[in-house]
């Protein structure tokens, strides 16, 4: 995985696998041999080398005339072969006049490739970038079976739908409310190079309709960093998650102030919002904060209460693990804990409260602070850019 997938984050990943029935083992496909080692020469043999678990540079190399040593060596400026991953090919260039290799080549990732040569006495590394050519392309995705499928059909790689998850994220949940015949126009980058499937660069523009609701979003990049607004310059990302749960999971008991405790029973108010979800689910921060209660509290069991900006305070109980301490800054999303079942409870769920200006409020139903729109400093650019792409999101071919 590179890194913009990692920087896609899990929880992404793990919601929109879900939907599109992914499995997570999906990793980024070796290029085509011939691809990589075109440079070689057409009078060299490339015999590819299955990298096993528990497999080192040294049993990869032993026998083959190449020292571990002298390779690693050679391409350390580069990358530390004594991390070679089992995803990932090794292969060794025989030249027709002689019985050892004389290079080896090595795919760090999906773009780049590590040769290390034999030249005269010495082993000399390169690193071979795939060079792209740079296309502006609209693509028009409709939504019939599963947007997985949509999105194969218009040439999408998964990462790429996880992109658009990540896109609309605070909008709606493409876990549930993405319903049949939902639309997705792109103004995107397409990257092709010879003998390579083409894959989506920067996403310029993104349109979905989704029943009667319809959200634009237009990206504005900052010192490399992405963030997505509406055309009119107002934030798409929220200070607030719609949930503490990266699964939208089942909400099996709302905010009562009135309700009949299952427990005690007795007429108790339920101050909080219960979702079901086994124990070991992960549990997120909805909000940067500070960490104001990690540990022990009574019927809450392991409990963990945070300070956000603002008037709102947020707590989850019952966790069977907690992963932050007291007095810890937080960021959004971050993971603070498990679920779990300890302190007063009838079984594995997350109780999660909310306080605005101290009184319980539910969480559901709280009007939360809403996103952050563009600096105006960046706004004219930022509409240009907008005046630019969106209109493009019309020409995608149905
Ligand atoms: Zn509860």
């Amino acid at each position: 995985m590179n890194r913009q997938f990692a920087a896609v984050g899990l929880a992404g990943l793990l919601a929109v696998g879900a939907y599109f029935g992914l499995r997570q083992t999906d990793s980024e496909p070796a290029p085509p041999l011939e691809q990589a080692l075109a440079p070689m020469g057409p009078d060299r043999v490339q015999i590819p080398l299955r990298i096993g678990k528990g497999s080192t540079l040294g049993t990869m190399l032993s026998g083959t005339g190449f020292s571990a040593n002298a390779v690693r060596e050679a391409a350390l400026e580069h990358y530390d072969l004594a991390r070679i991953r089992p995803d990932r090919e090794l292969t060794l260039v025989y030249s027709d006049a002689e019985p050892e290799p004389v290079a080896l080549s090595y795919v760090l990732d999906e773009d780049r490739t590590l040769f290390v040569e034999q030249e005269a006495d010495a082993l000399v590394a390169r690193v071979e970038e795939v060079q792209y050519e740079v296309a502006l392309d609209s693509r028009h995705l409709v939504l019939e079976s599963s947007l997985w499928q949509a999105g194969l059909d218009a040439g999408l790689r998964p990462i790429d739908l996880v992109r658009l998850a990540e896109i609309f994220e605070y909008e709606l949940d493409f876990n549930t409310e993405l319903r049949e015949g939902a639309t997705f126009d792109l103004v995107a980058e397409v990257l092709s190079a010879a003998g390579r499937k083409s894959k989506l660069g920067a996403l310029h523009a993104v349109r979905l309709v989704n029943g009667d609701k319809e959200v634009v979003a237009v990206r504005h990049l900052v010192d490399d960093e992405e963030t997505f607004y509406h055309p009119d310059g107002t934030g798409m990302t929220r200070p607030f998650l719609r949930s503490p749960l990266e699964f939208s999971a089942r909400v099996t008991s709302a905010f009562n102030p009135k309700r009949f405790h299952p427990v005690l029973k007795t007429r108790r108010p339920h101050n909080g919002t219960d979702f079901g979800a086994p124990t070991g689910t992960r549990v997120r921060s909805v909000a940067a904060g500070t960490v104001t209660y990690a540990g022990r509290n009574g019927g809450h069991g392991n409990y963990v209460k945070i300070k956000h900006e603002g008037p709102h305070e947020t707590s989850y109980s019952h966790l069977s693990k907690i992963k932050v301490k007291k007095g810890a800054t937080v960021r959004q999303g971050q993971l603070i804990g498990l679920v779990g079942t300890t302190g007063l409870s009838t079984g594995p769920h997350l109780h999660y409260q909310m306080w605005k200006n101290g009184r319980y409020v539910d969480a559901m139903n709280e009007p939360l602070p809403s996103s952050t729109p563009i600096a105006r400093s960046k706004l004219a650019a930022f509409k240009e850019t907008a005046d630019r792409y969106v209109p493009m999101l019309d020409s995608a071919p149905e």
